[in-house]
């Protein structure tokens, strides 16, 4: 087996790597790393988990050891499609840079660019960005690219899923053609063949094999469920959910909820926190210090609950999860492993449960094909619906499901039943006038929008009683 120390890195290096407890290296590492020093572009096939990130980042730092980073100027460029596994990359810079006297800006949106131009202007030697923060800071005049020696692209393919490859192909060509090039992807799709053919020169192609088998420490389970009525689906989902949680009981320490669409994870993780379990989204709408918090509040063991995308959750080094939920099964079966994944690190115990509809079977047959293998099916629970409320005759479970996820949003006064609604007391002498205080309604017909009609005792009617002084004004033309 190859140890560390033949690997001919940096002893600044070998000392970092030491120190974080690595004893050898992963695959990955030992294949890459001599080529990589050797000057050769790689071209990596693997996925998070397989320890690719020090199989550039090893490299990189021995290659940049020697000369001094220009004003404006980054020696090296390193790109990863979302803002955590940027951050990650960093943080995994800082731990094997630690020896070194290199310097790293890290451009992710979300943060404010000044502190960013400032650390680019004194000149680093390893920038980390997302493609398109990147390019923001280059349109602004204030990066050049031309002093590129070492340009590394991560996670190839979530680039391609999420739209960035015409970003890629811009960047590559405001680098020198002399650099080196690193890049990775987990899987080699024909887009991502293409560039590879077109921008890396002879690479060593490194593959690590496809990781279809999920861990044996994981105990899988699949929930199937059929709602009686199409529109109370989503309902019994979350309801499900919440018993799947509740069951667990203390062995559920901590978990990761996957949903499949952004607008799931807000839902599911509004509707858990009002049912009062300690869960907070993360997703990539959300501001990215939201974003960072909740991340740092789910490792420190803070938070128990972590409703996530698969794009933000891709990458996240969180070492202790006990239990995966699949809120959604996903509809490609490799994220299934990815997610799965997350729990049952280390030769620890972990659970992954998935609840499934009828509509899943096809992401399920995927599933199973890709794992070769039936995934044990589980009853459904018993589920533990939420307190009915009156329902209006007209108000339908739809808009029921809805009103419970965004609930936890709205003022209290804003959930009681409409009998106790304060009304206001005085109706405002109104008549419709356009915005040059023309009367808009001249033949006397009532296009006054329905929120703002009187009731019959000339109260304004959903205005509570803070109704805003100017709505009581009376109007004139000039
Ligand atoms: P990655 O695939 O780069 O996301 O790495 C996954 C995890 O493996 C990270 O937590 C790394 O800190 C860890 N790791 C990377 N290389 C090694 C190694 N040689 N020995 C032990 N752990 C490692």
């Amino acid at each position: 087996m190859t140890t560390f120390s033949e690997l001919k890195l940096d002893p600044k290096v070998l000392k970092a790597i030491a120190e974080a407890g690595y004893t050898a290296p992963t695959p990955i590492q030992a294949q890459a790393i001599p080529y990589a020093l050797e000057g050769r572009d790689i071209l990596g096939i693997a996925q998070t988990g397989t320890g690719k990130t020090a199989s550039f980042t090893l490299p990189l730092i021995t290659r940049l050891g020697r000369g001094r980073a220009r004003a404006r100027m980054p020696r090296s460029l390193v790109l990863a499609p979302t803002r955590e596994l940027a951050a990650q990359v960093a943080e995994n810079f800082d731990t094997y840079a630690k020896h070194t006297r290199l310097t790293k800006a890290l451009l992710i949106g979300g943060v404010a660019f000044g502190e960013q131009d400032k650390l680019i202007d004194r000149g680093v030697d390893v920038l980390i960005a997302t493609p398109g923060r990147l390019l923001d800071h280059f349109e602004r005049g204030k990066l050049l690219l031309t002093g590129v020696e070492v340009m590394v692209v991560d996670e190839a393919d979530r680039m391609l899923d999420m739209g960035f490859i015409p970003d890629i192909e811009r960047i590559f060509g405001l680098t020198p053609f002399t650099r080196q090039t690193f890049f990775y992807s987990a899987t080699m799709a024909p887009e991502i063949e293409r560039i590879t053919n077109t921008f890396l020169s002879n690479p060593a192609r490194i593959e690590i094999a496809r990781q279809a088998t999920a861990s044996e420490t994981i105990t899988q389970e699949l929930i199937q469920i059929q709602a009686a009525r199409r529109d109370t689906a989503a309902k019994l989902k979350r309801e499900t959910l919440r018993s799947l949680i509740n069951n667990e009981g203390d062995k559920l320490e901590n978990a990761i909820i996957f949903c499949n669409r952004k607008v799931d994870v807000d839902i599911v993780s509004k509707s858990l926190i009002r049912h009062k379990f300690d869960a907070a989204p993360i997703h990539g709408d959300l501001d990215q210090s939201v974003r960072t918090r909740t991340l740092e509040r789910f490792r420190a063991g803070e938070l128990r609950l972590l409703i996530a995308s698969d794009v933000a959750a891709r990458g996240l080094d969180v070492p202790s999860v006990s239990h995966v939920f699949n809120f959604d099964l996903p509809s490609h079966p490799e994220d299934y492993v990815h997610r799965i994944g997350r729990t049952g690190r280390a030769g620890r115990s972990g659970k992954a449960i998935s609840i499934m509809v009828p509509s899943d079977q096809k992401y399920l047959d995927a599933i199973e094909a890709l794992l070769q293998k039936t995934l044990p099916r589980a009853e459904a629970p018993e589920v533990q619906p939420a307190p009915t409320r009156v329902r209006h005759k007209d108000r339908s479970a739809k808009t029921e499901a809805a009103e419970e996820t965004t609930a936890v949003a709205r003022a209290p006064a804003d959930d009681a039943a409409p009998q106790q609604q304060p009304v206001a007391a005085t109706p405002a002498p109104r008549q419709e006038t356009s915005r040059r205080g023309q009367p808009r309604n001249p033949a006397g017909r009532d296009h006054a929008p329905r929120e703002r009609r009187s009731n019959r005792d000339g109260a304004i009617v959903g205005m509570g009683d803070h109704v805003p002084d100017f709505l009581m004004r009376e109007f004139r033309s000039a």
